[in-house]
């Protein structure tokens, strides 16, 4: 592809075509992940939906690879791509809340900061990720699991509707009322069906909740999971918390001589009254010794940053995930194995809870199908040496071979990497079929195919 041709396309656009000879092509083509070194042709920096349209027409009729680029979080770095064309939404980030309706729409570039920044402002709130740098888009089409997802769902089962330009680069709405089948697919079907321009979400009362974070020695992990497993599985759903194991963090609250040691911590908070709050985490402060502790009254805007400190654009990343039925002994015993050698201060193995309002909705109601287990494994291993990779991916792939026969056969779409393409039936279990069909309707020649990809009906 000739710089001639971007150029036609930067005539055809309001936002900005970046290629290799413009100063800031270096920047513009980095993903979260600084693992993921590739070059594309242009990056478009898009500005309204007219240029997506244009952007689309142009992959289509010049064969040109296209990758799709919210947040640009995705591990295996789906938000770029070698010579191809880039749609990046980074210049698209306004978020409006319509407090009346409970509603809010993002538009495909808001992270997740900028999303409960606006509607933090109302008293209000979705399910979305706990870092805030995360995007809107790629998160909410994979599912999105978060700290609210016990009392309101999946952030992908708050979604309203979203607008969406397809591979034929058309204009569609897709709701509960037009386009069911789209609207049915993106719920977790992540960004195999057209470019996502805006998205609209139910909002709820959320505020000032009662949270924070617990630490523990390793040493204490077998108590910590036993009570953590029983109380999760009938707790209110006001209580959102996860269970995971980290290094010691240099956080102020943890005494510097544990800093870097393997320990155990619970992350979270509690959306209702902060007296009962109080009651429901001293269970979690009894159980084992406490390393260090801050548990408190906590905004829900300032819980989702927690973390972004430790999280910079950059570090090298490879990650694996399982679906668990249950926190076994076994599954605690292995846990506790790779979390005696897990690898860096910024490599997190949480075990979310899928439980609540996640499992009201039906596995065929949307296209995220694994409901009715009780939690999701990330194993999200992050560095800053490069030197580190090899070690580091053989950390995660020998802690993936010991969990993977003790869950359900398949991992979290958003928490894959690039080698897991070939689970892709298994990542969607029962709803694959219907998927490749709604894939065949809108992307039949598979124009967007930069993510775990599912191939159209009847193609090969
Ligand atoms: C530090 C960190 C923390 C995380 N925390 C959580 C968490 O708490 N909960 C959780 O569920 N997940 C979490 N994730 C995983 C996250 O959900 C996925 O990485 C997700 O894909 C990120 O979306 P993005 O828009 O930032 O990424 P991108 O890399 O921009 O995109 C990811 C995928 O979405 C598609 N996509 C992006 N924008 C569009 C669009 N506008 N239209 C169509 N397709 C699009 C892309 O094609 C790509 O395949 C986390 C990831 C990281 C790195």
């Amino acid at each position: 592809m000739d710089s001639n041709s971007f150029q036609a396309l930067q005539e055809k656009v309001r936002g900005r075509v970046i290629t290799s000879d413009q100063q800031d092509y270096d920047d513009a083509r980095a993903v979260f992940n600084g693992m993921i070194d590739k070059r594309p042709a242009a990056i478009l920096r898009v500005s309204q939906v007219a240029d997506v349209i244009a952007a689309v027409n142009f992959a289509r009729d010049t064969g040109t690879d296209l990758a799709l680029r919210g947040g640009g979080h995705s591990a295996p770095g789906f938000g770029t791509c070698d010579g191809g064309l880039v749609v990046d939404f980074a210049g698209c980030r306004g978020v409006r809340v319509d407090p009346s309706a409970a509603t809010a729409r993002a538009e495909a570039g808001a992270t997740w900061a900028d999303f409960n920044h606006a509607t933090g402002a109302f008293g209000l709130a979705t399910t979305g990720g706990i870092i805030g740098s995360t995007g809107v888009a790629g998160l909410t089409l994979g599912g999105g699991i978060g700290y609210l997802a016990r009392k309101y769902g999946l952030s992908c089962d708050n979604l309203e509707s979203a607008d969406v330009v397809t591979a034929e680069g058309n204009f569609v709405i897709a709701s509960a009322t037009e386009n069911e089948d789209l609207f049915w697919a993106l719920r977790g079907g992540t960004g195999n069906f057209g470019v996502v321009t805006s998205l609209e979400f139910k909002v709820h009362p959320v505020d000032v909740l009662y949270g924070g974070v617990i630490i523990y020695l390793l040493e204490h992990a077998e108590a910590v999971a036993g009570l953590y497993r029983e109380y999760i599985a009938t707790a209110p759903e006001e209580m959102g918390v996860f269970l995971g194991f980290h290094q010691g963090p240099p956080v102020p609250f943890l005494p510097e001589e544990y800093h870097g040691k393997p320990v155990v911590v619970l992350v979270g908070g509690w959306a209702g009254p902060h007296n009962e709050g109080e009651r429901q985490w001293q269970p979690f402060l009894d159980v084992a010794p406490v390393a260090g502790s801050f548990l408190g009254p906590l905004p829900y805007t300032v819980l989702n940053t927690l973390f972004d400190p430790m999280y910079p654009k950059g570090l090298q990343a490879y990650w694996k995930s399982a679906f668990l039925p249950g926190m076994t002994d076994e599954v605690v015993r292995v846990a506790e194995k790779f979390g005696e050698g897990i690898p860096s201060v910024q490599t997190a193995n949480h075990f979310y809870p899928i439980n609540g309002a996640v499992q009201r909705v039906g596995r065929d109601e949307t296209a995220f199908p694994y409901r009715d287990v009780n939690f999701a494994v990330d194993i999200a291993c992050h560095w800053e040496d490069p030197a580190h990779n090899e070690a580091n991916i053989k950390w995660v792939r020998d802690y993936y071979a010991e969990l993977q026969p003790l869950g359900s056969g398949a991992g979290y779409v958003n928490f894959l990497d690039a080698d897991d393409q070939p689970n892709i039936k298994d990542t969607y279990a029962g709803n694959y079929a219907r998927l490749a069909e709604v894939k065949a309707k809108y992307d039949p020649g598979n124009l967007f195919h930069i993510n775990q990809n599912i191939k159209p009906a009847g193609s090969k």
